[in-house]
């Protein structure tokens, strides 16, 4: 196979995509092949994978054991109306009602997480028949006009005056000027007041477990429990949305299980097909019995996807990457809080999903000039690793669940390496 080169890809990229289409890296390597935890580009140079497509990856790339019989599917039978009946997507519904929390139970299929979203929120009016909703501030919930609407990070959100009356934000609860209990209880007092004086209007309070493009928060123990009693006076649903932290990624085979709540909806997407688009929402009987409009998507759980995700489930089972993912978490996350280095304000998150918030030392570089360097850097040393936060400023740490101990420390050890150079 011959390659265009990033030369040229950037070229077409700047011509033909919307101007404001991003991209990492100021010498980005064009990626033409991965395999589990590597990725490799056009000179065949190898990468660690430490961002997994964003928490997509969590079985690895192009894994025989998933891929293999998503290939059969191909060959066997690649798509059908999903009026028709076929065994893939039923056999995934039962195993989803076996492993999701509570008596959530009915999954519909869809395609991507925004699109899921989309129906947890439809599906919140429906049941409630009331309109609004409640987020939270540095959350993200995807790329369609409701969920742009829902999301509380300012560089993305669609700042909408047709939502207005209809959309209420609220403080998450962290401050990096404050501890995560005052900032719990401001964030708790905004929500008391919003439901007492719009209660009555809003259907569904929509957030995610941890904030993973917010920059890796998660909240205090106990903050979703209270958040749900409160809801539960005023009648109004929880849609949890684990697009980011589903399937095992931290620790937990839904990053909900963590604070011991049982939400109304769920939502899930990204590693469910490892690759292969689609996503869910679901819940309980009751609730299900409100969504009472013609119900199919086009591609939602279709052959292809549904046999991989079921292959997903079951490599997830057969090598325990839950458990990985809480130990191999808890040794990237010590060894990176362990890393002398005044760039490093503070090392969060839980499991496989770990954010490393940088520090402005010097005020002519921006924290977030000074982590465009370091994710340069560390490409260049053979380690892809993310950034999210509302300033571009935390470099995520989120690899396929398949890495292993040496890749940890090889990362650590790099990215010791390029904060040393940097002072
Ligand atoms: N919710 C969360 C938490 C996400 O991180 C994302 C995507 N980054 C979405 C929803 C949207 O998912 P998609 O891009 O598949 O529409």
């Amino acid at each position: 196979m011959s390659y265009i080169g990033p030369e040229n890809i950037l070229s077409i990229r700047q011509q033909y995509f919307f101007p404001a289409t991003s991209h990492f890296y100021k010498n980005p390597p064009q990626i033409v092949k991965g395999f589990m935890q590597y990725l490799y580009d056009q000179d065949n140079k190898k990468y660690t994978d430490f961002y997994g497509g964003v928490s997509v990856m969590n079985c690895g790339h192009s894994n025989p054991e998933i891929i293999n019989e998503t290939a059969e599917q191909l060959k066997d039978l690649q798509h059908t109306t999903t009026l028709f009946f076929t065994q893939p997507m039923a056999l995934l519904a039962e195993e989803l009602a076996k492993i999701l929390p509570g008596d959530i139970k009915r999954t519909f299929f869809c395609v991507t997480g925004s699109e899921a979203n989309e129906g947890a929120m439809a599906l919140a009016r429906l049941h409630t028949k009331k309109n609004g909703f409640i987020a939270l501030n540095g959350g993200l919930h995807g790329r369609t006009h409701l969920t742009l609407s829902v999301t509380g990070i300012p560089m993305w959100r669609l700042d909408d005056n047709l939502m207005k009356d209809n959309i209420f934000f609220i403080d998450r609860p962290y401050s990096p000027d404050e501890s995560y209990e005052k900032a719990m209880e401001k964030s708790l007092e905004q929500l008391k007041k919003v439901l007492e004086e719009h209660g009555n209007n809003i259907a569904a309070m929509i957030l995610e477990p941890i904030q993973g493009n917010g920059g890796i928060i998660m909240y205090p123990l106990n903050y979703l429990k209270e958040v749900k009693r409160l809801l539960e006076k005023h009648g109004v649903l929880l849609i949890i949305d684990e697009v980011q932290t589903g399937y095992g990624r931290t620790g937990k085979m839904f990053c909900i299980e963590h604070y011991d709540v049982v939400p109304d909806i769920i939502v899930t997407a990204k590693a469910l097909g490892n690759g292969i688009p689609i996503s869910t929402f679901s819940t309980t009987d009751e609730i299900a019995q409100s969504f009472n409009k013609p119900s199919a998507s086009t591609f939602g759980g279709n052959p292809v996807a549904a046999t991989t995700a079921l292959n997903v489930l079951k490599y997830i089972k057969s090598h325990d990457l839950i458990s990985r993912a809480e130990k191999l978490g808890k040794i990237l996350k010590q060894q990176l809080e362990e890393i002398p280095s005044p760039y490093i304000q503070e090392v969060r998150g839980i499991g496989l999903m770990i954010g490393v918030q940088i520090h402005a030392v010097d005020e002519n570089q921006p924290s977030h000039a000074i982590t465009d360097v370091i994710l340069e850097e560390m490409k260049d040393l053979g380690f892809l690793i993310g950034k999210n936060g509302l300033d571009r400023d935390v470099l995520a740490f989120q690899p396929p669940l398949v890495v292993t101990e040496e890749d940890i420390n090889e990362v650590v050890a790099a990215l010791k390496k390029v904060l040393a150079k940097l002072s």
